[in-house]
């Protein structure tokens, strides 16, 4: 189920207001009873190597194993003893998965930290701390942080995305207000990591308490700066920013325009793992949307089900509500609540359900006027329905950005973005062999 059949068509230019649901309101915090890891890499599908078994005790920190691709540490997040095994609908993965259950046992005992890193620190100790502390990008898939870092030649800036241009979503905010220390330091390490010459701080305008709080950012580093960008939406989407922000532009990765884009958590976090020594295992997330009682930004261990935060938070207000797992552009309905909180999970929107009736396309081009990717998403369903690849391939749907505008603007109601995004797959596919094959050739 798309969330579109919730969103209907009239939240898009009021994307502050929906944010007003959990600006402001005081974190609360949640502790369930128990937590359920997922025992799967969310990047490849494959299960973790398990450095535990059923029936052991772990505290905050203790490695449950390690995902194949790169040796990413998954750590348990509260103390406690793993008392099952539990199949769980994953929310990126997509279908049922299996989980440890650990019962709280409400002591959080935790593991010892980790050495303490600073500026002084080597660039392979800074490199290999965002591997032990399981340092992750929050584009949605789980992708390791240390991998933009691994080469760096001729980057010259460090892009900190802390726009949150989904609606409702407010986590980023809250954290730009607690967090400064940690942001400057984060920056500082990234610097010193990538030898770039600027890290900037890019949020979005009309926030005068942030404005506030890091007018002094360059204080102590002139390398340290602060974009403010409109409060449109996508305006956090990476290759706009990359635009805006240097006026530059990219074909695949932000490093071809010398930047690298990293999201405001995973630097608070880099920051963290190394002046404290911390592995995060808890975090704050918006509970947001017309569709719950008490939206709130709530803290709690990572890996707590979705059904049980909803629970906490008095419930749903509607019979027939849509769930997602993020904000509601870029994310897509879940059909099962019980789907845990990853540590990239920005939060949970619920809407209530509206029942849309879509009419055939007006071929009025809305879709194709308002895509920030200047793609056709009208020509794109039409070529992805009549099969016809070679079509396909000329209108590149690879380079969605699967913002969701084109479902959002369309006056049919017909849910574009969806279509663009089978064509992706198909095309994505088709495009590694073309490559494979050139490379073949060499
Ligand atoms: S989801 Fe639609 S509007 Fe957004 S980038 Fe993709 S095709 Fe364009
Ligand atoms: S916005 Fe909707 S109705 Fe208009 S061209 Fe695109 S698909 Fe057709």
């Amino acid at each position: 189920m798309s969330i579109f059949t919730s969103m209907g068509h009239k939240h898009l230019h009021n994307i502050h207001k929906s944010k007003e649901l959990t600006y402001g309101k005081e974190v609360v915090t949640f502790n369930p009873k128990e937590v359920f890891v997922p025992l799967v890499d969310p990047v490849n599908s494959k299960p973790i190597k398990l450095n535990v078994a059923i029936g052991d005790y772990v505290k905050e920190g203790t490695i449950i194993g390690y995902r194949e691709d790169n040796m990413i540490p998954v750590f348990a997040t509260v103390s406690g003893k793993i008392v099952r095994e539990e199949n769980l609908f994953h929310a990126n993965i997509g279908r049922n998965v299996k989980h440890f259950v650990i019962e709280n046992d409400e002591k959080y005992e935790k593991e010892p930290p980790l050495k303490i890193l600073n500026e002084d620190s080597s660039r392979e100790e800074l490199l290999q701390r965002m591997i032990d502390a399981a340092i992750l990008g929050h584009g949605g898939a789980g992708f390791p942080m240390f991998i933009k870092y691994r080469k760096t030649d001729g980057i010259d800036t460090i892009l900190v995305n802390a726009v949150e241009c989904e609606p409702y979503l407010s986590d980023d905010h809250h954290s730009l207000l607690i967090n400064k220390e940690y942001v400057i330091k984060g920056m500082s390490l990234l610097l010193k990591l990538s030898g770039a010459k600027q890290a900037i701080l890019c949020y979005k305008e009309g926030n005068p308490d942030v404005d506030n709080i890091y007018q002094d950012i360059s204080q102590n580093n002139p390398n340290l700066k602060t974009y403010r960008v409109k409060n449109v939406y996508p305006s956090g989407w990476e290759r706009h920013l990359v635009k805006e922000v240097l006026k530059r532009t990219y074909d695949r990765l932000p490093s071809e325009a010398h930047a690298i884009v990293n999201n405001l958590e995973s630097v608070v976090r880099f920051a963290k793992a190394c002046y404290d020594g911390q592995v995060i295992t808890r975090k704050i997330v918006t509970i947001s949307g017309e569709g719950i009682n008490n939206p709130s930004n709530v803290e709690l261990p990572i890996y707590t089900r979705g059904s049980d935060v909803i629970e906490f938070l008095g419930g749903y207000k509607y019979d027939d509500v849509s769930v997602s797992f993020g904000g509601p552009m870029c994310s897509r309905g879940v059909m099962d609540d019980k789907a845990v909180f990853l540590s990239y999970t920005s939060g949970l929107t619920i809407l209530p359900r509206l029942k849309l009736n879509t009419i055939p396309c007006l071929r009025c081009g809305a879709c194709t006027d308002h895509c920030p990717s200047y793609l056709q998403p009208v020509e794109i369903k039409a070529a992805y329905q009549g099969k016809n690849n070679e079509r396909m391939m000329a209108l590149k749907p690879w380079l969605c950005i699967g913002c969701g505008l084109c479902s959002y603007i369309c006056p049919s109601k017909i849910d574009v973005s969806d279509f663009v995004k089978k064509a992706k797959m198909v095309t994505s596919l088709q495009l590694k062999k073309q490559e494979a094959m050139k490379g073949g050739k060499k």
